[in-house]
C-alpha cells in the first residue's frame, strides 16, 4: 500500500478529531465543477495587486457552496470584492473567502454554521469584476493566533480545489 493511500484511509477519523486541516478535505465551491474549469491564477497580478486567489468563471446566479464545515465569520461589502463571505473552518485555522457574489443565501447570517455543500451565495460580478464575466473569486487565508478575518496569510487554493474536484467525482 502506498503511504498516501494509507493516509487517505485514515482521513475521516483524523478529521473527526480535528487533527487534519480542512483544506485537505475541501468540497468544491461549485456543483459539477470539473478540472477544466480551474486555472491557477494565484500568482497573477490583477489591478496592480497580487491576485492570491482562484477565479472560477460561472454564469451569474450559479449557487456557491461552502467548502468546509465551520462558521460564517463576516459578510462584508468591499469595493474590490463586492459582496463577500469570510468563513472560518471548525478550528479557526483557515478562512475561506468567497467574493464578487451576486448575493447571499437568504438565511445566511454572521455566526451561522455551515456544512460542506451548503448554498451560501450566488456567483456575480459585484465589486471590481467585469459585469460581462461573472465569476467566483475564491481564496484561502491561514489565520494567525488572533483569528482576525481581515488578516490572514494567503494560501494557493489551486491544489486543494483540484483534489476536491477529483474527490467529488
Ligand atoms: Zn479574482
Amino acid at each position: 500500500m502506498k503511504p498516501c493511500v494509507r493516509i487517505a484511509a485514515l482521513l475521516p477519523a483524523l478529521l473527526a478529531v480535528g487533527a487534519v486541516s480542512s483544506i485537505l478535505d475541501m468540497a468544491p465551491p461549485i456543483r459539477g465543477l470539473v478540472l477544466a474549469d480551474l486555472r491557477d491564477t494565484f500568482e497573477e497580478v490583477h489591478n496592480g495587486h497580487p491576485h492570491e486567489a482562484i477565479d472560477i468563471m460561472e454564469p451569474r446566479g450559479t449557487p456557491v457552496l461552502a467548502v468546509a464545515s465551520g462558521t460564517v465569520r463576516k459578510l462584508f461589502l468591499s469595493k474590490p470584492g463586492g459582496n463577500t463571505i469570510y468563513q472560518f473552518d471548525e478550528r479557526g485555522t483557515y478562512c475561506y473567502y468567497y467574493a464578487h457574489l451576486d448575493g447571499y443565501a437568504t438565511e445566511l447570517r454572521e455566526g451561522a454554521r455551515v456544512e460542506p455543500g451548503d448554498v451560501i451565495g450566488f456567483v456575480g460580478s459585484t465589486g471590481n469584476a467585469d459585469s460581462r464575466a461573472p465569476h467566483l473569486h475564491f481564496a484561502i487565508f491561514e489565520l494567525g493566533p488572533e483569528k482576525l478575518w481581515w488578516k490572514g496569510k494567503a494560501v494557493d487554493p489551486y491544489p486543494s480545489l483540484v483534489a476536491a474536484v477529483k474527490r467529488a467525482k
